[in-house]
């Protein structure tokens, strides 16, 4: 289900040749029927990227409360289990790096962020209340940074504009000094994070991501070595409140689900190199 306000249906074509697979263009903050049993409902939705979403602050708002709650009501009908994708950015700008699970976080809630980090902190809230008041099967994932193949190249965040920049010969954007950390998970691994979740019986907000913590002087480096650009760097204002550290402790994630993240920043960068350079049209 998806409205695609940002998705494209390009990235379905593997997945409709399933004849067990469904797509119902659907706005999840509507109400929503679904015929059949279901045995579990995963709510991926919401604009990720800080210039969508602050484009369209609403949208991002509604996706993460009304959309949790409608979600979480098709849940509780079909007495399936519930999986809510939250976010690092429910730390905020943390004070405490790497961020465990039990770190409350440092949000501003009038901040240009927080259409996206209050409306998952209330997300985190609506569910834990579902399994208080109904005894709904519920599971918490919060991802941080995620990159890969099938991201859109006008996405906005770092990783798809480096490497348009360094494909394209121009000045890769580095905003601020570049001194600020961000760790990324590659999205196979990611997908791998989520489905343990699923599969485990824990009902309390897991983190999920890579926690090889990176500069983003650094990750410019690397996606200009790795695309062989002769791109240089220039440096643009720092978006207000952008966080300046940022890495998981995924310490529950191996404890308890037995996962950890398997793909390096370096294979990761080359798959999703080698695919925008396939697949994108790099002229914006
Ligand atoms: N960033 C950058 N140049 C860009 C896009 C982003 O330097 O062209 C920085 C941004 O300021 C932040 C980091 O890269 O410090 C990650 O930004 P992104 O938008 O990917 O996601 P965020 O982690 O902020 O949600």
């Amino acid at each position: 289900m998806d409205n695609r306000v940002s998705g494209q249906i390009e990235n379905l074509d593997d997945a409709f040749i399933h004849d067990q697979f469904f797509f119902h263009e659907h706005d999840v903050t509507e109400f929503i029927h679904v015929s059949g049993e279901l045995d579990a409902v995963l709510h991926l939705a919401s604009l990720a990227s800080p210039v969508f979403y602050r484009e369209h602050p609403i949208k991002t708002l509604k996706v993460g409360a009304l959309g949790t709650h409608k979600t979480l009501g098709l849940a509780k009908e079909k007495d399936a289990t519930y999986l809510f994708t939250s976010t690092s950015e429910v730390y905020g700008d943390p004070e405490v790096n790497p961020q465990p699970e039990d770190y409350r976080g440092n949000v501003d809630p009038y901040g240009p962020r927080s259409c996206y980090d209050e409306s998952k902190r209330y997300g985190e809230s609506l569910v834990r209340a579902y399994r208080e008041e109904h005894g709904l099967d519920v599971r918490i994932a919060r991802i941080f940074n995620t990159y890969g193949p099938r991201m859109r190249i006008d996405d906005g965040r770092v990783i798809p504009n480096f490497v348009r920049q360094a494909l394209t010969g121009q000045d890769l954007t580095v905003y601020g000094d570049g001194d600020q950390t961000r760790s990324f998970c590659y999205v196979s691994d990611m997908i791998e994070g989520l489905l343990a979740l699923l599969h485990s019986d824990v009902q309390t907000p897991v983190n999920i991501g890579n926690p090889d913590e990176r500069t983003i002087n650094e990750l410019a480096a690397l996606v200009i070595n790795s695309t062989g650009s002769d791109s240089d760097i220039t440096h643009e204002p720092l978006p207000p409140q952008d966080p300046q550290v940022r890495c998981p402790d995924i310490s529950k994630a191996r404890s308890d689900l037995g996962w950890e993240p398997t793909v390096s920043l370096g294979d990761g960068l080359e798959a999703s190199i080698e695919y925008f350079r396939e697949h994108c049209d790099l002229r914006l």
